[in-house]
């Protein structure tokens, strides 16, 4: 273990701390990621989820056909989503860590949904869909 990464809500009744570097560091442009954050663009760490401890007993959990997205019961911060297809991945809300700045993102995921008047002018690699594939057709996040 090296440097340990930790994050949590806006209340700080739900803490994680992940004990590896991420693997993926990504923006997110897709409807069901802006209904779940509020958010024009959602922005997403991803760890294996063997790699991450939460505390506290506040974490609720919706779920959504394959992906299950988690969030505090208390102050409602929206924590992370795990997609049943990704088994053993976990993605963390980029604004949940608690250095953000740390993670900067490498691609957009999903940019046919980007909206109209949200520009990003950086050279990231761009995905239509999805930057990870899912073993099926993926439709999500
Ligand atoms: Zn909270
Ligand atoms: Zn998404």
């Amino acid at each position: 273990m090296t440097a340990a990464h930790t994050g949590g809500c806006r209340c700080g009744a739900v803490r994680f701390e992940a004990s590896a570097e991420p693997h993926h560091v990504s923006y997110c442009h897709c409807g069901d990621c802006r209904r779940a954050s509020g958010a024009p663009v959602s922005a997403f760490v991803g760890f294996l989820t063997e790699q991450v401890a939460f505390t506290g007993k506040a974490l609720k959990m919706f779920e959504n056909g394959p992906v299950t997205r988690s969030f505090c019961g208390i102050c409602g911060s929206p924590i992370a989503y795990v997609d049943e297809r990704l088994a053993d991945h976990i993605y963390f809300m980029l604004g949940a860590m608690d250095m953000p700045a740390f993670f900067k993102p490498t691609h957009h995921a999903h940019v046919r949904e980007q909206l109209p008047f949200l520009h990003m002018p950086d050279a990231l690699p761009r995905h239509l869909k999805t930057s990870v594939p899912r073993p099926s057709d993926g439709t999500q996040s």
